[in-house]
């Protein structure tokens, strides 16, 4: 691609040359054919002048002028013969010689009328004339005007070294004039074409120029004037993992800023921060944000790939943002931020996957207080070997541009055959419009910055659509979502900041992680006081554990889709599926069957009398949400 882009240079510089030499030869093939022509007469003038000089000294041999005022038959013999040389180009041809008082007077005239007499005066140029008499030498008077060529051609007629006359042919030709009339439309044609290609040119240019600042500018953030994902995306196409550290940099409780200062204050912020990087890094490495408040950078590796150089490079960023005051209309502001380093790049299977760990590690500071540094150690590195469909920056990219979107399946109450909630289930709109899903994003990003962020975007948007539609809505979370202290912290600032619309909320835990976390049962509590409701989902399956309802505060149970879609084919499933419903309803606990496929499922779950259902049979996930009428009465009944 580059050698044909180079090619198309070639070419272009070439044709532009052509066009150019066209141009000047054209416009100097008028004086060039002039030129020609006239040396071509000159030539032809000064043989006659030759010829005649040597007819002249053959009849005269010596003192011509005295010769010929005697010799009048020599004289019109001589002029006889000059005459047969007059023609339409060879005008006048005549012999002047110069008497004492230096005035010219004819020697010969070879005119074919109105010949001049021996001795007549002739007036003429008289400096230039003399200067043959004294320089002995052949000279060309030429007198160029519009209606064609003049030239006199004079040559010197030299007796025992001594000029006695001069002989003198005057000759014309209008040539040159019919040659300009011909190549004047040629010429101005060439000036129109050279005129438009120029202007085409200029306009090129002018097309580049700005095409290179857009590109620039499509390469830069507005707001910090680092790199952004764009760039990134190109950057990672051409890199070399093995010349690079990786480090991720997220300002610590940024989110404070914008909620204690405004949003402007946090803009400001981070124009500060991305200064600050700016300064404490080389030229040479990348500085790119990545998301809101998290940047990435490239670090260029030294000669000796020594690495301890990201390891300097990221204490002197922390300290000197731990120190810097970042006043804001006189508000003192304080900040930390956290780092995450992966040293090695080239050792992952991917550069995606050594963004991804630095993002690990990131998030790995933030959990152990913030304000820290983790530097990934080789020994942890025997991960990522499966299949990478969605990259880290690809999820934070779909973040950023609001393609993260949820699409809710209805869950129907079985007895009156109507919707009465949703469950919420995440997918990512690729550019293309195509929808992804969980499965092939939530693995890249776990334990990362990203996951706890899109967390957060989910619950956002739920509860969106609680607060327009009045309707309970459940979100998947893991029991681990809970215990970590981040993401905790991001579900109850979301649900605070929903309060009165929190006794929607339905947190639905998937029951295949083994709970022993004594913190778990305060954190439901916490939940519980905001009348959020708490389901088990996925009940009947893997870790099954009755003594989950023992400890904690459970609403719903959600029996696993294994056991219902063999509801109508295997009695051992719904014997199970009996037993759990029946051990349910003695707790009071609500059972939501899933992945009713079918009618004949449909049936065996109203058979096991099981009140609310869900499954492609009577609803798929869309994105469009329908508002219950009866929603708030079974809300307070369960
Ligand atoms: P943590 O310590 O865990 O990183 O918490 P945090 O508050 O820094 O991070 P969080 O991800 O909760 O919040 C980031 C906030 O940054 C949320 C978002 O509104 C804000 N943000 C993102 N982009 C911009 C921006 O361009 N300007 C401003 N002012 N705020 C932004
Ligand atoms: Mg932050
Ligand atoms: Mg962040």
């Amino acid at each position: 691609m580059r050698l044909i882009n180079r090619i198309g240079y070639f070419i272009g510089i070439f044709i532009f040359i052509a066009i150019f030499y066209l141009y000047y030869a054209t416009q100097h093939a008028e004086k060039n054919l002039e030129q020609n022509l006239e040396s071509l007469f000159l030539q032809q003038a000064a043989e006659a002048a030759q010829n005649i000089e040597t007819m002249i000294k053959k009849y005269v041999p010596q003192d011509p002028v005295n010769t010929l005022a005697r010799e009048e038959f020599i004289r019109e013999g001589l002029q006889n013969s000059l005459s047969l040389l007059v023609n339409s180009s060879f005008k006048y041809i005549y012999v002047l010689y110069r008497d004492q008082k230096g005035r010219y007077r004819y020697l010969l005239d070879g005119s074919k009328t109105d010949r001049g007499e021996f001795g007549q005066k002739l007036d003429v140029e008289k400096s230039l004339w003399d200067s043959v008499y004294r320089t002995k030498e052949d000279k060309i008077i030429s007198h160029t005007n519009l209606s064609g060529l003049w030239i006199t051609y004079l040559k010197p007629l030299i007796y025992d070294d001594e000029v006695k006359a001069v002989i003198a042919i005057d000759f014309s030709t209008t040539l040159p004039k019919h040659i300009r009339e011909t190549t004047e439309p040629i010429e101005s044609i060439f000036n129109y074409i050279f005129g438009a290609i120029v202007i085409l040119i200029i306009l090129l240019m002018y097309q580049l120029v700005l095409n290179y600042f857009t590109k620039k500018s499509s390469y830069v953030d507005a707001l910090t004037e680092v790199y952004n994902r764009t760039y990134l995306r190109e950057f990672l196409r051409y890199i070399d993992p093995s010349k690079y550290h990786i480090l991720m940099i997220d300002v610590d409780h940024f989110k404070k800023i914008n909620d204690n200062f405004g949003h402007k204050a946090g803009d400001h912020i981070l124009k500060e921060v991305a200064l600050i990087l700016k300064k404490l890094l080389r030229s040479e490495d990348k500085i790119i944000r990545f998301g809101g408040e998290e940047f990435l950078v490239f670090v260029e590796k030294d000669q000796k790939q020594n690495d301890s150089l990201p390891i300097n490079i990221a204490h002197r960023i922390k300290s000197y943002i731990e120190k810097y005051d970042f006043s804001y209309h006189g508000y003192r502001i304080n900040l930390t931020v956290s780092i995450g380093i992966c040293t090695k790049p080239e050792r992952f299977k991917d550069i995606n996957h050594a963004i991804k760990t630095a993002d690990a590690m990131l998030y790995q500071a933030k959990k152990e207080g913030r304000n820290k540094i983790i530097i990934f150690s080789q020994q942890e590195k025997n991960q990522s070997c499966q299949i990478e469909y969605f990259s880290i920056y690809q999820v934070q990219e779909a973040l950023d541009q609001n393609r993260v979107i949820c699409h809710y399946q209805p869950i129907y109450d079985l007895e009156s055959m109507r919707i009465v909630k949703y469950e919420a289930l995440v997918r990512i709109v690729e550019k293309d419009g195509s929808l992804v899903y969980p499965g092939a994003f939530l693995g890249q990003i776990e334990n990362t910055n990203v996951y706890h962020a899109l967390t957060k975007r989910v619950l956002h948007l739920v509860f969106e659509k609680i607060a327009r539609y009045r309707v309970p809505i459940s979100v998947n979370l893991k029991f681990s979502d809970l215990s970590d202290n981040v993401i905790f912290r991001y579900i109850i600032e979301e649900i605070e900041s929903h309060r009165d619309i929190a006794k929607w909320l339905i947190i639905e835990l998937l029951e295949n992680e083994n709970i022993d976390d004594k913190n778990i049962v305060n954190v439901i509590n916490r939940l519980k006081d905001y009348k959020v409701k708490i389901a088990i989902d996925d009940f009947g399956s893997g870790f099954s554990n009755f003594v989950v309802f023992k400890t904690l505060p459970i609403d719903i149970l959600k029996l696993d889709g294994s056991l219902i879609k063999e509801l109508d084919n295997s009695d051992i499933s719904f014997n199970i599926a009996n037993a759990i419903v029946h051990f349910a309803q003695s707790l009071n606990i609500e059972v939501v069957a899933e992945f009713i496929h079918s009618k004949e499922v449909l049936d065996k779950v109203k058979q096991l009398n099981i009140r609310y259902g869900q499954g492609f049979y009577l609803g798929r996930p869309a994105e469009k949400i329908e508002s219950p009428s009866n929603a708030e009465v079974l809300l307070e009944s369960t």
